[in-house]
């Protein structure tokens, strides 16, 4: 690739993400501050849900950080980070709905959230060493070529645990929005805004995958390259 191209991809996967970043703190940090009318904290709205759904043995704790809000499986509990622990806002009642359904797919055996978590260790082990493989096999292209191949394989296992964490997400934001509209945590007009959240939230995972699939592309067709030669 000449380095006209080469810049240009480099702006696109730059910017795919930092675009996405940007979209998802500035409609968070505005809906942030509209609270909704029925007054819940996001505390209040996790604990609602996760007991209408017969998961009381699910536990809500506080967490520290900004947009540091995830469910954790292994402890069955939804950590929701400060403001949306404490405050009753839009974004906070439409984050801590996200975070209980992934409490629910993972109560139901949800399958892409089981197929995700088996892939956690893989997909950590071969993300660290698919690049290692990756250069060396650059570096040394006219002996050690294979090495790019393998490299290529680790790094697909990487695209195809950022693939399968989509489905993931955006069932986990469907059955936030089902659960906070249908038990009357948010009013009809607050539906449109809490959905606004959750979609932004939801493309900073499309734009990491899209990224990661364009890497990969590009590292095969580097691969062909070398191998043509
Ligand atoms: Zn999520």
């Amino acid at each position: 690739m000449s380095i006209g191209p080469y810049l240009i991809y480099l702006a696109i996967i730059v910017l795919i993400p930092l675009w996405a970043q940007l979209k998802v703190k500035s409609t968070y940090s505005r809906y942030e501050k509209i609270p909704t009318s029925a007054g819940m904290s996001g505390a209040e709205v996790a604990r609602r849900i996760l007991d209408a759904n017969g998961l009381s043995n699910v536990s809500v704790v506080e967490t520290k950080g900004v947009l540091s809000d995830h469910y954790n499986p292994m402890t069955k509990t939804v950590h929701l980070s400060t403001a949306n622990y404490r405050k009753h806002s839009v974004a906070g009642a439409a984050v801590a709905a996200h975070e209980v359904g992934h409490a629910i797919q993972d109560k139901e055996g949800y399958a892409a959230l089981r197929f995700r978590h088996a892939l956690v260790p893989v997909a950590n082990i071969s993300s660290n060493m698919a690049w290692f493989f990756l250069i060396i096999g650059m570096i040394f292209s006219t002996v050690l070529s294979n090495l790019m191949l393998v490299g290529i394989i680790l790094l697909a296992v990487g695209v195809l645990f950022q693939i399968v964490t989509l489905p993931v997400e955006f069932n986990a934001s469907s059955r936030a929005m089902n659960q906070i509209v249908t038990l009357g945590i948010i009013s009809n007009e607050e539906e449109r805004d809490a959905r606004k959240v959750l979609n932004a939230a939801a493309m900073t995972y499309v734009a990491a995958a899209a990224v990661a699939v364009l890497e990969l592309l590009r590292m095969i067709l580097i691969f062909t390259n070398i191998s043509r030669d």
